[in-house]
């Protein structure tokens, strides 16, 4: 097989020579940015067998708490470098409160948390936040777990 994968398998985009190549079960995949690369590297299986097909996305929506109100100046910033992210899809913020759209195949909440504390911003710190964060955390990771193990899927045949 000559055929190499030029498609970032986790989000479908046209992979960059500067991010490395990584090997899965003999296969060499390419991606488009680091985060894509990182997130096929914490589970290759679930990215690796359907490349460059159409992958339902797993839209999240959330609202996360910052330890203050941002001033317009930061909102102005902050929502286009959220957007850059991939797989996140909408972004509003309302006081100290951040809604945002992802689809989990592609970004995690921990990430986008990752990304914000990375901006220089601190997230909400009471116990109840918190506690929400960490549920979500571990949920997603379940739930992408689920979706990585290999199924028997009765799917209807393709039309
Ligand atoms: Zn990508």
């Amino acid at each position: 097989m000559k055929l190499l994968n030029e498609i970032c398998p986790v989000c479908g985009m046209k992979a960059q020579t500067g991010v490395p190549t990584e090997e899965h079960h003999k296969m060499f995949f390419h991606f488009c940015s680091e985060q894509c690369r990182e997130t096929f590297i914490a589970r290759p299986s679930l990215y690796s067998t359907k490349v460059g097909k159409v992958r339902k996305a797993t839209l999240k929506r959330r609202t996360i708490s910052l330890s203050e109100t941002l001033e317009h100046e930061i909102t102005d910033l902050l929502i286009p470098y959220l957007m850059a992210m991939m797989g996140v899809k909408e972004v509003t913020v309302e006081g100290n409160k951040l809604h945002i759209t992802y689809d989990l195949l592609q970004v995690t909440e921990s990430q986008i948390e990752k990304a914000l504390v990375e901006a220089g911003l601190q997230l909400g710190g009471d116990w109840l936040e918190r506690l929400r964060r960490g549920w979500a955390h571990s949920s997603e990771e379940v739930e992408l777990d689920n979706l990585s193990t290999p199924r028997y899927h009765h799917s209807p045949p393709l039309a």
